[in-house]
């Protein structure tokens, strides 16, 4: 394709820009990257690959809108009013960012209407908290000092994110980011970059000042890791794989930049033979195969008490097999596409690991055919039976819909089970008895336990792993702390 000018298409492929001080620009090097539909397996858009250059450039209008900007001089009330109008801007485009996102990720549309619709809500959340009182007036064992705290933002936020849930990952950052004053460069992943470029816009026509909130495109490297090595960035708040959250941290060591990772996950779900049958298998479903199991709190390991476990694996099997692949625009299906080629031949590639390693397959495990779609990215729900917890199909996160079931005898087991991972995000407990729920719940080491439900997250609960999943909390009134820096006063009376 010709160079061209963001925002121009050719053969409906659509050219985006960097989005850098509220406007698109086009890439100093002038390198774009394909945004392929996983479900058509056509290209229909292209973004910058960000080179040091360009990154370079974001990071300098970051920081000049941090330090000498009109941002400066938003009080938090204004700065409470802007994410008020951001949040109505994004519910008036609802349904064209939820559309973006699939023709991005092929999830489904009525679930990426969902997220849009949610975003607000976390906005006003923070609204709010950005005027609650911060700080703390302390009492001293010296005579005639005040001493008092505040708390202030750390300066430019690199927030960088995976492509399953492109925006409100975005929003778990951009809330309490900018509702503590900072500014931010986002980098969203190269899978699904344009969602977060005309989220940007939304941004800037809700009145945010130039320079706030930048979107830069592109490869992890050289467009990420150009970011969280550059010293004008102060935090990096990144959602995505453990291996890269890893590299991330040490790189972020040498500049001691403050970092918050949200990682990887291979989240136990234990039923007991006391469980609401019919509640526990809904659950166990819709842990493992919403947004086709690429969540980072995914139930994979599906811990099921001996006396019950044929009864629910063939339960399992019936409803996985029931669940309706297909066109994720089309409001009835039930499970849409893998989001990209490499992960689709990585989900293929664990099905035969499980085989080899012992697993028995006994639903799915091939490519799903879907009418109309001969290229799209589409896996049958997959569901192993057998598993032990030593098999790599329990210990590695494979992200995509495959099912492990392995059986345990007592509570002990259960939770020695639960906890042999180098992951510890989340959990899911279903029992009738709530001695046994609570009792379960403190034994185990993840982020977030639920009882007698999964998958349930919200604005004002924190967020975050144990172990290798990860570093710090994103959503509830903490994650205000961890975009901001606390400063101690002393004044001589
Ligand atoms: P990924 O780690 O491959 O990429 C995430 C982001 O990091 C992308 O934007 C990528 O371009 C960027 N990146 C890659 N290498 C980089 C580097 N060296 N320096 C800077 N940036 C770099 O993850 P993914 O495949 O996009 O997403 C799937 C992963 O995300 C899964 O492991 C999943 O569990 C995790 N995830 C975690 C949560 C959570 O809240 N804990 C939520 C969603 C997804």
């Amino acid at each position: 394709m010709s160079q061209s000018l963001p925002g121009t298409s050719v053969a409906g492929v659509t050219r985006y820009g960097l989005f850098i001080g509220n406007q698109q620009i086009a890439p100093v090097d002038g390198e774009y990257l394909d945004v392929v539909n996983p479900a058509t397996g056509k290209v229909w858009a292209q973004v910058p690959n960000a080179s040091v250059k360009d990154v370079d450039m974001a990071v300098e209008s970051a920081r000049s809108a941090f330090e000498e900007g009109d941002w400066l001089g938003y009080r938090a009330a204004d700065r409470a009013k802007f994410l008020i109008r951001f949040g109505e801007a994004i519910a008036d485009n609802a349904e064209e960012i939820a559309q973006l996102q699939v023709n991005e990720n092929g999830k489904l549309i009525r679930e990426m209407v969902g997220q849009a619709k949610l975003m607000p809500e976390y906005f006003n959340y923070y609204a709010g908290l950005a005027q609650m009182p911060t700080g703390s007036t302390n009492p001293l064992h010296v005579k005639q000092m005040l001493n008092y705290t505040v708390r202030e933002p750390l300066g430019v936020v690199a927030a960088i994110t995976p492509w399953n849930s492109p925006l409100l990952l975005l929003v778990w950052k951009l809330g309490p980011a900018l509702a503590a004053g900072n500014t931010v460069i986002a980098k969203p992943s190269e899978v699904t970059p344009v969602s977060a470029i005309r989220f940007a816009e939304l941004a800037a026509e809700a009145g945010l000042p130039p320079g706030v909130f930048n979107v830069v495109t592109g490869l992890g490297s050289p467009s990420g890791s150009a970011l969280t090595g550059h010293p004008g960035v102060d935090k990096i708040a990144f959602t995505g794989s453990t291996a890269t959250g890893q590299a991330i941290a040490s790189q972020a060591g040498k500049t001691l930049k403050r970092v918050s990772l949200e990682l990887g996950g291979k989240s136990p779900n234990i039923v007991f033979s006391d469980a609401d049958l019919t509640s526990a298998i809904n659950g166990l479903v819709a842990g493992i195969f919403g947004a086709s199991g690429q969540t980072c709190m995914a139930g994979s390991r599906i811990l099921v008490q001996d006396t019950m476990y044929d009864q629910v694996v063939e339960e399992f099997v019936r409803r996985a097999e029931a669940i309706k692949v297909g066109d994720p625009q089309n409001p009835a299906s039930e499970m849409g596409t893998v989001a990209c080629r490499p992960q689709f031949e990585k989900v293929l590639s664990y099905i035969d690991i499980a085989k080899s390693d012992g697993a028995r397959l006994v639903a799915g495990g091939t490519r799903a055919e879907v009418d109309g779609f001969p290229d799209g990215l589409f896996v049958r729900p997959t569901v192993f039976a057998d598993v032990t917890n030593d098999m790599r199909i329990a210990q590695e996160e494979v992200f995509g819909p495959i099912a492990s079931l392995i059986r345990f005898h007592d509570e002990d087991e259960a939770v020695r089970i639960a906890n042999e991972t180098q992951f510890g995000l989340a959990a899911g407990i279903w029992t009738g008895n709530v001695q046994r729920a609570h009792r379960v719940a403190s034994r185990l080491r993840a982020g977030t336990v639920w009882i007698n439900n999964y998958r349930k997250t919200s604005y004002a609960t924190p967020f975050g792993g144990y172990k290798q999943s990860g570093l710090g909390r994103e959503n509830g009134a903490d994650a205000l702390r961890e975009y901001t820096e606390e400063k101690s006063v002393w004044v001589d009376t």
